[in-house]
């Protein structure tokens, strides 16, 4: 059997770099509580190398923060907006779904679609938002990743499945209320994980990378212990420099994975395995999951270097991680083609 390996991020290369970040980051030029000094400042000292600022239709200025904090091959701040877009739909509970979309790397702020009046579009579906805001954010030279879509049990795979290929696909935000593990009501209403949604979407051929990340707005509140803090989710991207740049090169072929906390040392991906060596911590035990076409599971291995063999009719092979205390790798697929 041929396979070609249509998705090969920059895994198995000699001399890597991981680079830990966050691509979802708020601070008081938006509705986050502290300012942009005080955000970079807690990335910075808490063992990221980059982070990315995201605010509701803003674009922070990130020169400054990279004079103060920025440091080569140590630090960079990467400038980047959220697209605030909600849809109104009175047959959902809260009358409004939320199709919010990152832009990462952008150079000018995208409004989200409203009326003349600065309200809501009416009319307008979250796919049809999507297509819209997605286009806008590659014409202002960002990358797009899709945001939280079980907040509000807001977007279903019929809203996604028009999505371009290589974007971001966020399965992990750290935030209080996100429902990343989906669920059923008392109705029997059943909204499936994000990590399920992304699997339907790499069923479908669909070239997505998948996103853990913080959408921290809380740090002086956090002192406060009322709201959830940042360094929950982020990613651990493989480049051969720290710039921004080849963050973003790196973001669009996939060379990363996103962690709540299990740390990886290598992932070698071809057309005939996926060996993942993991970075053990204390007397933690692992087990890791390797998944296919239709979120199927291939195997479950148990250590530190677990190993798939590829059979090449699986679709795609992507593998979970998860620690014995519930913290969590994703790698992202190897996608296969008969
Ligand atoms: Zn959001
Ligand atoms: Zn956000």
């Amino acid at each position: 059997m041929l396979c070609v390996l249509l998705a090969q991020p920059l895994l198995g290369q000699t001399a890597p770099r991981w680079y830990r970040g966050n691509t979802h980051t708020h601070t008081i030029n938006a509705d986050g509580d502290a300012s942009p000094d005080v955000v970079v400042r807690w990335y910075r000292e808490h063992g990221y190398q980059f982070v990315v600022i995201t605010e509701h239709e803003f674009l922070t200025d990130v020169a400054p923060l990279n004079g103060i904090f920025g440091a080569p091959g140590r630090f960079v701040v990467m400038s980047g907006q959220e697209v605030t877009q909600y849809v109104v739909d009175s047959a959902h509970p809260s009358g409004r779904r939320q199709a919010h979309v990152n832009g990462i790397g952008t150079t000018r702020v995208v409004m989200p679609l409203r009326d003349p009046a600065g309200r809501p579009a009416r009319g307008v579906s979250v796919a049809e938002s999507y297509a819209r805001n997605i286009a806008a954010i590659r014409a202002a030279a960002g990358i797009a990743q899709i945001n939280h879509p079980n907040w509000t049990w807001s977007v279903r795979v019929s809203d996604l499945v028009q999505l371009p290929d290589t974007l971001l696909f966020e399965i992990w935000n750290g935030q209080a209320g996100i429902q990343n593990l989906g669920g059923t009501d008392d109705a029997g209403n059943v909204a499936p994980s994000s990590e399920s949604l992304w699997d339907s979407l790499l069923t479908r051929g669909k070239v997505v990378w998948g996103v853990a990340s913080d959408d921290s707005h809380d740090f002086l509140r956090l002192e406060e212990g009322r709201e959830k803090g940042p360094g929950r989710a982020w990613i651990m991207v493989r480049a051969d420099t720290l710039t921004s740049d080849a963050i973003m090169t790196a973001l669009a072929r996939g060379a990363f994975y996103a962690s709540t906390g299990v740390l990886l040392s290598d992932v070698a991906a071809s057309d005939t395995a996926m060996t993942i060596t993991i970075q053990r911590r204390g007397d933690n035990r692992y087990r890791t999951r390797f998944i296919g076409r239709g979120g199927r599971l291939l195997a479950d291995v148990p250590g530190t270097r677990p190993r798939y063999r590829v059979r090449g009719d699986e679709g795609y092979v992507r593998a979970v991680i998860t620690d014995s205390n519930g913290l969590l790798a994703w790698t992202q697929p190897v996608v296969l083609r008969k």
